[in-house]
């Protein structure tokens, strides 16, 4: 059910078109042939110690958004990464971040005004915002203390010295990573990850870098900043695949054209693929933007186990992708999107806690199939004349 099929009237939670048609057309079918990996450019490894503690945001009002019926974004995920998380972090290097709601100022600096009301308003009870994304009535403290958390983290992660480094992880439900400038989309109300790297920019940051590696793209958080030079977004996704945006193609637009990077990654890609793709894409795009702070879309349903997605991760992928990161990030912050196997999701944040609290796994390297091959070069093609790494090799 819809919320305008409440009776509310017209559909408040319509907004314009993302900023382009998606069609799938430039898909190409794909041969089932490998390659050896070209060359990539030497990436130097992480020259930064691991972090001495870890920032957590994670509160119970997380736990009491729920459906009425069975769905995959459920709070026994909460629990899951929770266990993840407590078996990499002892207390002693554990800082807790309070949470609280998300302030219309922060709010309104990614979702339109007229959004913020009508979504608020709309919660209480029980009902859908669209086919995927349910709602109960402890929606509300749940979507607004998951922002507000996100906001709170980036406030923890900026308040030290210049040179201090810091991370912190936010164990947080419902996701954002779909939610648009005036709807909700795919599980997401607000989009938590983009309320985050607003409030840096508030605080004064120049530079924030947004790292998408849950398997479905992020279209929200693209839409948000498709147009803001200060805002780097790079995601990794299956493509095609839901929300069907993400093609390289799309790479922003006025002067935030380049600052929008997709990796449109073929179903069945695994590690090594992965692997590459943080190697000629992901890390040189990071080292060359240099942002004051790092945040990421850490979704884990890109794992083999994933009951939502077709691709092949393992846990220890994520912790090399984590490693790899942390490396180039003088302060990050982890946000959880989507991971819907429970196992997974426990074993994937628990790779993740460890390599940023002692040294992960190397990211994974190997021969990866043509089709694989082929799409990591059409998002680097799609950024020739904008990027240094994107013209070289
Ligand atoms: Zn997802």
């Amino acid at each position: 059910m819809r919320i305008g099929a409440r009776g509310d009237g017209p559909d408040p939670l319509d907004t314009p078109e993302i900023p382009r048609k998606m069609g799938l057309g430039n898909v190409t079918v794909v041969s089932e042939g490998r390659s050896k990996g070209q060359a990539s450019p030497p990436m130097s490894a992480p020259t930064t110690a691991p972090f001495s503690t870890l920032h957590v945001v994670d509160d119970d009002r997380f736990d009491a958004h729920r459906s009425r019926g069975a769905h995959p974004e459920r709070p026994e995920r909460l629990a899951a990464a929770r266990a993840g998380l407590a078996g990499a972090l002892p207390d002693a290097r554990r800082v807790a971040v309070a949470v609280e709601d998300a302030s219309d100022e922060a709010l309104e600096r990614v979702h339109g005004a007229g959004y913020v009301r009508r979504l608020r308003s709309a919660l209480g009870e029980w009902g859908h915002l669209d086919a995927d994304t349910y709602f109960c009535p402890e929606s509300e403290a749940a979507a607004w203390g998951a922002a507000g958390g996100a906001a709170a983290l980036t406030r923890r992660l900026l308040a030290g010295e210049p040179d201090e480094r810091a991370a912190g992880i936010a164990l947080l439900r419902p996701p954002g990573h779909h939610a648009r400038p005036g709807a909700a989309m795919g599980f997401c109300l607000l989009n938590n990850v983009a309320v985050a790297a607003a409030e840096a920019l508030a605080l004064g940051a120049e530079r924030v870098a947004i790292v998408d590696w849950d398997v479905h793209h992020g279209n929200g958080t693209q839409e948000i900043f498709w147009e803001d030079p200060r805002v780097l977004f790079v995601s990794l996704h299956q493509y095609p695949h839901y929300p069907g945006t993400g093609a390289p193609s799309e790479i922003g637009a006025g002067a935030g054209r380049g600052k929008t990077i997709n990796l449109a990654l073929p179903a069945g890609s695994g590690p090594e693929v992965y692997g590459e793709a943080f190697r000629r894409v992901v890390l040189p795009a990071l080292d060359e933007f240099g942002a004051d702070l790092t945040l990421v879309s850490a979704g884990f349903d890109a794992h083999a186990r994933d009951p939502l997605a077709g691709q092949e991760l393992d846990d220890a992928s994520y912790g090399a992708f984590a490693g790899a990161v942390a490396g180039r990030a003088a302060r990050l912050g982890l946000m959880l999107e989507g991971g819907y196997d429970l196992q997974a999701l426990e074993g994937s944040v628990r790779a993740v806690g460890e390599a940023l609290l002692e040294t992960g796994p190397e990211l994974p390297e190997g021969t990866i199939p043509t089709a694989a091959e082929e799409a990591i070069e059409r998002t680097r093609r799609a950024h020739a004349g904008l990027w240094r790494f994107a013209d070289e090799g």
